[in-house]
């Protein structure tokens, strides 16, 4: 089937018309211009619903383990912020259940969330109450200058229009603040490896970044790019295995279900520093 005339005519990034089919597919192009991959979006809020988030651990009785992994990895991330910018008000967008917002409270930062899901905004809202909003970062209000720091994690490629999105945060970050994004990048070698059959290839991310196009988008927002590296996050095998439970990878998903079954509960448990083909970027407004 050929999807051609159900993606923009247009990159939304550079705004280049010329794409290639990623890989032979019929659902991702490639733009010439940046590098980007597009496939069509799907990315309405019923989507993030409570099943959505038992992909990455969210259920009840793996809750505890995904805020313990996922903590230790922002605790590093924002501790390469403020390498660059000292505690002061910051916005998480995707901010799902509060995670980092905890870490960033803990550590001195006055801390807001946006989260378009209702069954997370609710989560988070128990502790950040009236600082959470459900809904997109294009529909709060916020007055300008107001932020810091604005952090975007596994959450950019959720959104059909990014520029837009930047061009927001721009405006809400007071002069030299910074925003850290963590996303997926289709040069990584997993991608390369994958091919079309990458994980991080599905409805719910219609814009897959490379470090060029992503650093084509901040600049176009307005935001200056200070850094850029491959994301490190602390996973377990536990934690992978329920993500292909959600995302079947065969081969993959039966050797997890395999370990899971030989290994001792602690060792299944323990956080491994692993990179999956995402990258941790950050930009200055200047
Ligand atoms: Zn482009």
């Amino acid at each position: 089937m050929n999807n051609r005339h159900s993606f923009p005519l247009n990159c939304p990034i550079c705004h280049d018309q010329r794409f290639s089919f990623f890989r032979g597919t019929s659902h991702l192009q490639k733009c010439l211009g940046c590098g980007v991959v597009l496939a069509q979006p799907e990315t309405s809020p019923e989507r993030y619903s409570e099943e959505y988030y038992t992909s990455w651990g969210a259920s009840s009785d793996e809750l505890e383990h995904t805020r313990f992994l996922k903590q230790k990895t922002f605790c590093r991330w924002l501790s390469d912020l403020e390498k660059v910018v000292k505690p002061g008000r910051i916005l998480d967008i995707g901010c799902a259940m509060g995670f980092f917002l905890e870490v960033a409270n803990r550590r001195g930062w006055e801390s807001f969330g946006v989260e378009i899901s209702p069954f997370s905004a609710d989560a988070a809202r128990k502790q950040f109450g009236n600082r959470i909003h459900n809904g997109t970062i294009m529909d709060v209000s916020f007055p300008c200058d107001f932020f810091d720091a604005v952090t975007l994690f596994d959450c950019l490629e959720h959104m059909p229009d990014p520029v837009a999105a930047l061009s927001k945060i721009r405006m809400i970050l007071r002069p030299g603040g910074v925003v850290l994004i963590s996303t997926v990048n289709v040069d990584s070698l997993s991608c390369k490896l994958l091919g079309a059959r990458w994980p991080h290839f599905k409805p719910e991310h219609p814009v897959c970044f490379n470090s060029s196009s992503l650093a084509t988008a901040l600049k176009a927002a307005g935001l200056q790019p200070i850094r850029l590296k491959p994301a490190v996050k602390n996973l377990s095998v536990r934690y992978i295995l329920a993500y292909f439970r959600q995302y079947p990878l065969p081969g993959i998903s039966r050797l997890l279900q395999l370990l899971t079954t030989i290994l001792p509960d602690c060792i299944a448990r323990f956080p491994l520093p692993l990179q999956f083909g995402e990258m941790l970027a950050m930009a200055r407004k200047s």
